[in-house]
């Protein structure tokens, strides 16, 4: 029996244990990227906490997951009195390309990135452009309920005072912070009714049609638009998981306003009324900090995966790196934290593959190691006390040891801990051919692609088959 899997819940602001609306079908949603530009590694800490997520439900507790992760193929305001300029049209205008095209070109970065952090897609990850449809839908909801207002030559916006225990999210004394912030917006002058209040659609302007939006749509009566920043979470995780799922993960810069709004419009729209939620847990990952301090293009210290490459670091360091910290922590990238963590990673590779003999593919979920590591995810996801657990096991290798840290690697890590042949599954398989499967390895490792085929051919030859998994391979007697 494994223990409760207790998780912090941005919504009643403390952990609680994890009680899946049904235990046959977890359905999760995480916020994705917005694809303008190359994925920084702090926007992968957060799709590395969507992957961890994911995993302990799936992999560690069994659970049938459903994993959406949206993408955004337009740029939506960062707040609402932004200017009208669209920074996905405004790189396309750069580079002379539509605003799909840079679209396209960014989302494939953004894949290629997961699977070399060794990230698996999520079930489904649709773009915001392919539902606009189902956005109008909720929008025209919310217009039939009366929880809108129109602001003339600007937009639809949401009368926040209507929707019920708008702000939880932020705050636990909410009710009274929003007093405050109101009376503050009071003395400046705006045309939005609480301070609070957000667009759900913004109108586009009529007189600038030489500068007509590429992503902008036709909504009668009401005329060309397009969506606010918020509308697009709601349509698509409505359109996949229906109106009530288990788990919404998103940043922490989530918690003040795009979570809250999309709260706000889906319940509004889908007449959910408390204590009845659309979704129960609300979990937030931290920021990863650069060398102390905020990550951003003005201060030129926003890193990408090939930077990291470019000076010597394996994505799978990186991923190993963020197993270091607590999601709900700020995590502080330096040159010298990561060079630990790959120095960690390598101790780790060179112990375990110092032991030779065949891995019990059963594992022992009553072993003190399997208990104490699934205890520490159990512990809201606490990977760093993961981490140390199976650092101390190291000391001590035995056969059920070595197989209970194969499962979390395989299963959690994926980091290539076991980066040696001596740990096959199979006992049968002559030493001659384990070699060539080595030396075929190495090949590989130095994308010497044509002397890898070549060695695939002789190991063949010889009655056997050499099959690639994702973190190893696995050879098997014709
Ligand atoms: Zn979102």
């Amino acid at each position: 029996m494994l223990p409760p899997l207790n998780l912090y819940n941005t919504l009643t602001h403390s952990k609680e244990a994890f009680i899946p609306r049904n235990p046959d079908q977890i359905w999760m949603y995480s916020c994705g990227p917005t694809v303008y530009s190359t994925p920084s590694i702090g926007n992968y800490r957060a799709f590395f906490t969507a992957d961890l997520i994911r995993n302990t439900l799936a992999n560690l507790y069994d659970y049938p997951v459903k994993s959406i992760m949206n993408i955004t193929d337009v740029w939506h305001l960062t707040s609402d009195g932004d200017t009208w300029e669209d920074k996905l049209e405004k790189w396309a205008k750069k580079d002379w390309i539509t605003a799909r095209e840079v679209a396209s070109k960014y989302e494939k970065q953004f894949l290629d990135g997961l699977a070399q952090l060794n990230i698996d897609k999520f079930d489904v990850m649709p773009r915001a452009t392919d539902h606009i449809s189902q956005q109008q839908v909720i929008v025209q909801a919310l217009i039939d309920k009366w929880y809108t207002y129109i602001i003339d030559w600007d937009g639809i916006y949401m009368d926040t005072s209507r929707v019920e225990d708008y702000g939880e999210l932020m705050w636990p004394n909410y009710k009274k912070r929003l007093e405050n912030l109101n009376a503050g917006e009071r003395v400046n002058f705006t045309w939005k009714k609480n301070a609070t209040d957000f667009a759900l659609w913004k109108f586009s302007p009529d007189d600038k049609v030489w500068e007509k939006r590429q992503m902008e749509r036709d909504f009668p009566p009401y005329g060309m638009w397009f969506p606010g920043r918020h509308i697009e979470c709601s349509a698509m995780s409505s359109e996949y998981l229906g109106q009530h799922f288990d788990i919404h993960h998103g940043w922490a810069d989530h918690i003040t306003i795009h979570h809250p709004n999309e709260i706000a419009q889906s319940e509004s729209a889908f007449d959910i009324h408390h204590p009845d939620r659309r979704v129960r847990y609300r979990l937030h990952n931290e920021f990863l900090q650069v060398n102390g301090g905020k990550m951003s293009k003005s201060l030129w210290n926003v890193y990408t995966l090939s930077d990291l490459e470019d000076k010597g670091f394996s994505p799978l360091d990186l991923r190993f790196f963020f197993f270091m910290a607590h999601y709900r922590t700020q995590q502080n990238f330096t040159r010298e934290a990561l060079k630990q963590a790959q120095t960690t990673r390598n101790n780790i590779q060179k112990k375990l593959s110092n032991y030779s003999y065949p891995l019990d593919q059963h594992i022992d979920r009553s072993s003190p190691l399997f208990i104490a590591l699934t205890n520490s995810l159990a512990d809201d996801l606490n990977t760093p006390k993961m981490l140390s657990t199976l650092n101390s096991s190291l000391s001590n290798l035995d056969q059920s040891t070595l197989s209970t840290i194969y499962r979390f690697e395989k299963n959690i890590l994926k980091v290539w801990l076991f980066d040696s042949i001596s740990l096959l599954w199979q006992n049968d398989i002559p030493q001659s051919i384990i070699d060539l499967a080595n030396q075929r390895l190495a090949a590989k490792k130095d994308k010497n692609f044509a002397l890898a085929d070549q060695i695939r051919t002789q190991i063949w030859e010889q009655g056997f088959t050499i099959t690639d998994t994702p973190d190893w391979f696995e050879i098997t007697l014709d």
